[in-house]
């Protein structure tokens, strides 16, 4: 990260403990498992609970992020950056289809999953809440779009991928 990053995380972020988030998000993924009949349900209500995370981030941000996407493609440089802010890293890669209708987010060292290691739940979504996180964006900015997380580093994938795709 640059000096000017360096300087927008301090002024945009509170930090917390990378490991009070990795410990919180386990148990919560647990609480869900433990209440949830199928990996469908888990990966939905995680993203429910995304969709209400976004709702608070875009309001405490959107007075202090200036640059919001006004055409769909632009979410790929808005939410690269609420992303930075909001996890003190950089996506590994941002894909934008020629058409510009999808987007695909790629971290090959996600926060979320490290350090976690799923072999019996196939289809779990395990960091999914960043699926939700986007859906509320892309809503609340007046957005005919959905996410949802392509491959996932805790379920044995190389990466963690989120893909956002704009209704025609
Ligand atoms: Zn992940």
């Amino acid at each position: 990260m640059g000096i000017k990053g360096k300087i927008a995380w301090s002024f945009m972020t509170d930090k917390v403990s990378k490991v009070l988030f990795q410990a919180s998000y386990r148990e919560m993924m647990n609480l869900l498992m433990a209440g949830s009949g199928s990996v469908e349900e888990i990966n939905r209500k995680m993203k429910q609970i995304g969709f209400k995370v976004g709702e608070t981030l875009l309001m405490d941000y959107a007075d202090r992020i200036r640059e919001h996407a006004g055409e769909f493609a632009e979410f790929a440089s808005t939410l690269g950056l609420a992303y930075k802010v909001n996890s003190g890293q950089e996506f590994t890669k941002i894909w934008v289809s020629d058409d510009e209708q999808t987007i695909k987010f790629t971290d090959a060292n996600c926060p979320i999953c490290a350090g976690v290691e799923i072999t019996d739940m196939p289809g779990l979504q395990y960091c999914n809440i960043v699926s939700g996180v986007f859906d509320a964006v892309m809503e609340l900015r007046g957005f005919k779009a959905d996410s949802f997380q392509e491959s996932c580093k805790a379920l044995g994938d190389d990466v963690c991928t989120w893909t956002l795709r704009k209704y025609l």
